[in-house]
């Protein structure tokens, strides 16, 4: 799944409009919540265009503790992007494993 993942991304980062790009049409939701450029280069949700941000495990919203996998989609259904975007559909994360590192090493590494 993961080289499946991969072969994607790398494809779409060749073309500057893709049907991969989910947010091809739209507003990227780091865009709408203006995250600065040390979020943005971490993020999953700008590293993997082709899903919705909250599909995604480990976006920078849903990391709210130290040691979070951002599993949890709450903070999305109350989120602007989500209810303009999500077609009120029921969230399901589809990506896993690509999300932020929240150890401290990492988070040490960020911050230099
Ligand atoms: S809270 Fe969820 S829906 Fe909103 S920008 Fe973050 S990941 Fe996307």
């Amino acid at each position: 799944m993961a080289e499946v993942i991969d072969k994607i991304q790398k494809a779409d980062m060749g073309q500057e409009v893709s049907k991969f790009n989910f947010w091809a049409d739209k507003q990227p939701c780091w865009e709408k919540c203006h995250c600065p450029e040390m979020i943005k280069a971490e993020c999953p949700a700008t590293n993997y265009q082709f899903l919705p941000c909250w599909e995604i495990e480990g976006t920078y919203c849903k990391l709210d503790d130290h040691g979070a996998t951002g599993k949890d989609t709450s903070i999305c259904e109350v989120c602007r992007v989500f209810k303009k975007y999500g077609n009120g559909e029921p969230i399901r994360l589809k990506l896993y494993g690509k999300g932020i590192d929240t150890s401290m090493a990492e988070l040490a590494k960020i911050a230099r």
